[in-house]
């Protein structure tokens, strides 16, 4: 069961120390133009962990200029692929290196358990930055049969000045997954982390350095959206626009960047993903599962399973197993080992996630476990289970983030297809059978960026991720990102040798 409340109430010490707050601009560290900072907190108690430079439209500003500079003048996108790579690749050792004094960083910050950020997420960075540094050196365009005499080729080239705003749930992984196309691609970059969780991000900065990166190539500006954010999405120098965050604030940010220099965007957003469980599943494997889909990292992905659909002939043993794994979820302290699962990331998440318990009760949904907070300090909620679900109930159809599990019941296909479908979200979903051609019907009829068959956040650096409707626009991963770094130049020649 929970651990105890003196668990929670007497944090350990984190093994690190937080020896960067400024911003890094033009490769060096550097105080806000204000001279304003603001408290990063620790979601285990709400103190505050450090003060961290709190930059704004000036700052952006002179973030954008260096990044402008670094683009324009060179040398990094006219460095050869080859050491572009190179450069990535001694960034990824440098992370491995530093593994575990990132991760306990992460885990000060953001509250995930040190072990997942340790033994999953900083591996995954390292990983990921690999693979893009075997993307650099493959980057190339084609030649085109054009009709009459023309020799017609095009040239990937990169895009320009990249601004990257990233959320708080996965602050280096959203790093990693932002800043390792662009600069493969030859980009330059200016990069605003999440008010909540601003210190992996600067330190990987600093190691990007360390590892040859020329300065202003990446400019980390940690600071609050409306200011900061703002400023980056509606900046007129900035070529691009990646975004990953709340579908309201994905709207803005579009909305900022039609309205100055209509830069392209992509964006990462919300999503209210379905995870199915057919009659034909193994109950115990599906209930791991799909526990797994919903309260990884405290019920924080964008993507996380929220609305469990279990087909009516295996829901009573479904439930009763759902219900007994969630009683057994151990919470506490995310430093301490053999925790599953930490504190949410701050008191506005934490309210609202309580919220939702509140009216998933208010409208007769059934609650099977969990529903109150845990210890009287930092921001610790109760695995919750709730059954009896029904589609328009706000718990079945707003993103919670947070560790709440709602239970649906279904009899056929079809309507599961239906009732899975009728969102405004898009972006994953789970589904659990041994049939093969349920897993065909199911994967072709979701319509959601990814569709994970008896399994759930494989998250390799190769695979696409993204969402449709709501859930975004574009993909992140893979090959599919590199697109969004770049712009296609076509070249045409005249042949004069009409015998040629
Ligand atoms: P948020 O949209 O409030 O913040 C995300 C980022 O946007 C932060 O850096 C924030 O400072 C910035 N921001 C806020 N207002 C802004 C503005 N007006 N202009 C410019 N930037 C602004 O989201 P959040 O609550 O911090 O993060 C949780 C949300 O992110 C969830 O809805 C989740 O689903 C989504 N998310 C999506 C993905 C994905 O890949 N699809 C991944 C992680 C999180």
């Amino acid at each position: 069961r929970y651990s105890t409340a003196t668990a929670l109430e007497d944090p350990i010490t984190p093994p690190v120390k937080v020896n960067h707050t400024q911003l890094l601009i033009d490769g060096k560290f550097v105080d806000s133009a204000s001279g304003k900072t603001f408290p990063t907190l620790d979601p285990r108690t709400g103190d505050a962990i450090a003060h961290v430079a709190e930059g704004d439209a000036e700052d952006i500003n002179r973030a954008v200029t260096a990044a402008r500079k670094a683009f324009d003048e060179g040398p990094w996108p006219k460095l050869t692929a080859y050491e572009r790579s190179k450069v990535l690749l001694r960034f990824a050792d440098l992370i491995e290196k530093h593994n575990d004094e990132i991760a306990a960083l992460e885990t000060w910050d953001n509250g995930k358990p040190y072990e997942q950020a340790a033994n999953v997420e900083v591996p995954m960075v390292v990983r990921l930055m690999r693979y893009y540094a075997g993307w650099a050196d493959k980057i190339h365009g084609l030649t085109a049969p054009a009709d009459g005499p023309y020799h017609v080729q095009t040239l990937h080239e990169p895009i320009g000045v990249a601004g990257q705003i990233i959320p708080w749930n996965f602050p280096l992984l959203m790093f990693a997954w932002k800043v390792g196309p662009a600069l493969a691609c030859g980009n330059t970059i200016v990069l605003k982390t999440a008010e909540q969780t601003p210190l992996s991000a600067i330190y990987a900065a600093k190691l990007l350095h360390e590892a040859g990166l020329p300065e202003g190539v990446i400019n980390v500006v940690s600071g609050f959206g409306p200011t900061a954010g703002t400023a980056l999405a509606s900046h007129m120098e900035v070529d691009k626009l990646a975004f990953t965050g709340s579908t309201d604030t994905g709207k803005i940010v579009l909305e900022l960047a039609a309205k100055s220099n209509l830069k392209p965007v992509t964006l990462e957003l919300g999503g209210k993903s379905p995870f199915i469980i057919c009659e034909d599943a193994d109950v115990d494997k599906a209930v791991e599962l799909a526990h797994f889909a919903l309260f990884f990292n405290q019920g924080q992905c964008c993507c996380a399973g929220s609305r469990t659909y279990v087909h009516e002939k295996v829901y009573d043993e479904f439930l009763e197993k759902a219900t007994a794994l969630a009683k057994k979820r151990s919470v506490g302290d995310p430093f301490k080992s053999g925790i599953q699962q930490g504190p949410q990331i701050d008191t506005e998440q934490f309210e609202k996630i309580l919220r939702y318990i509140r009216s998933g009760v208010d409208s007769g949904a059934t609650l099977e476990t969990g529903g109150e907070r845990l210890g009287a300090k930092g921001y610790y909620i109760q695995p919750t289970v709730f059954s009896n679900v029904k589609d328009d109930m706000l718990i079945a159809k707003e993103e919670i983030f947070g560790p709440v599990q709602s239970i649906l019941k279904y009899k056929n296909l079809d309507e599961v297809i239906r009732r899975s479908n009728a969102t405004r979200y898009g972006l994953a979903a789970g589904v659990f059978t041994h049939n093969i051609d349920t897993a065909n019907t199911l994967s072709r009829a979701l319509r959601v960026g990814t569709v994970w068959v008896n399994c759930f956040d494989v998250f390799d650096a190769a695979i696409p991720f993204g969402g449709y409707k709501m859930s975004g626009q574009g993909r992140e991963k893979g090959i599919y990102s590199l697109s969004n770094y770049l712009q296609v130049k076509a070249v045409v020649t005249p042949l004069n040798n009409p015998a040629w």
